[in-house]
């Protein structure tokens, strides 16, 4: 069952009708109850865009989508304000995400003030089992943000976005700025929430070593269009960006890696051409079609999805 559809969403921030110049270019996309849906791609792909338009932090510029079959789209802030608490977001690195004189009690019942009218003993006993579900104690509800290490702020982020009990969760490069040991323990945190709760997360991130953990499909996005849906990382992909995209970085031995980057034409403009395949000027393979007609994305088995003429032809 669909939590979300995406329906040839675009999102400009230049008002011009016919430009091509879009940060989301025409996304068809549906995200399945209770699935971890990766997305990748590099600085300014669209993929944070994207996450705020299903959180409606950002308006479409065309298109719709529909969340638990509603169409959302037009929503008024009030009307968004009945469903807000079941979508959440979880940012990226919390040094200045949160208020400096709030306390991490008033961090996390933040959400609670606003959306919930229990009784302040029963919002107290959700904050404490919150904070020690990600891995905290209740010593730490009189501690101020900049008390913390980065990654007790990352938790206390995570437990501010989940005390509501969201159905939907963005996690905007939620692990990125945290070091090894920690990312590891709070993707298991957030895979075990998700066991326990049943929550559906988009996972926005360059860290494709994260998404490889966590996501049960991915999404690959290049200049504010998805090129290829692929059922999980390491699935032979066939789009010459996202194996370029993974051969730079998943490759331990640098030396490898500079050899593999030669599937990338590096150097080349990167601006949405007028016409044709958004990767035409960086993709070793263009052909005369690839710089006339944008490529569909269309099924080529199961979960597997491509946007590029050389691979529909083969
Ligand atoms: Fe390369 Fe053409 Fe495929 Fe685009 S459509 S990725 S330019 S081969």
């Amino acid at each position: 069952m669909n939590l979300y559809e995406i329906k040839g969403v675009y999102k400009s921030y230049n008002n011009k009708a016919k430009s091509r110049v879009y940060a989301v270019y025409n996304i068809d996309l549906t995200i399945k109850k209770g699935e971890v849906l990766g997305i990748v791609g590099e600085s300014g792909c669209g993929k944070s865009t994207l996450g705020k338009m299903l959180l409606k932090l950002e308006q479409p510029t065309q298109g719709r989508i529909i969340f638990n079959q509603q169409d959302i789209t037009d929503y008024s802030f009030k009307q968004m304000r009945k469903i807000r608490s079941g979508m959440q977001m979880i940012f990226q690195g919390t040094a200045n995400a949160f208020n400096p004189y709030f306390t991490v009690e008033q961090i996390i019942s933040e959400p609670l003030n606003n959306y919930s009218r229990e009784a302040k003993e029963l919002k107290e006993k959700k904050i404490v089992e919150m904070l020690e579900r990600v891995g905290l104690n209740k010593t730490y509800l009189t501690r101020y943000g900049q008390e913390m290490s980065g990654g007790q702020r990352q938790r206390v982020g995570i437990a501010r976005a989940l005390i509501l009990n969201p159905e939907f969760v963005v996690c905007d490069e939620a692990v990125s700025s945290i070091d090894y040991a920690l990312k590891n323990q709070i993707l298991q945190l957030l895979t075990d929430l998700k066991q326990q709760f049943g929550f559906t997360y988009l996972f926005i991130s360059h860290d494709l070593a994260s998404v490889n953990k966590i996501c049960d499909r991915v999404v690959v996005m290049y200049l504010g269009n998805i090129v290829e849906i692929i059922p999980h990382i390491n699935y032979q992909v066939q789009h010459p960006y996202t194996k370029a995209l993974l051969a730079a970085t998943l490759i331990p031995d640098p030396h490898q890696r500079e050899r593999k980057r030669v599937l990338f034409r590096e150097g080349e403009d990167l601006k949405i051409p007028k016409s044709g395949c958004v990767f035409q000027n960086r993709c070793l393979y263009t052909q005369s079609i690839c710089q006339t007609e944008q490529p569909a994305l269309m099924s080529k088995s199961g979960e597997h999805y491509i946007a590029c003429h050389l691979c529909h032809n083969y």
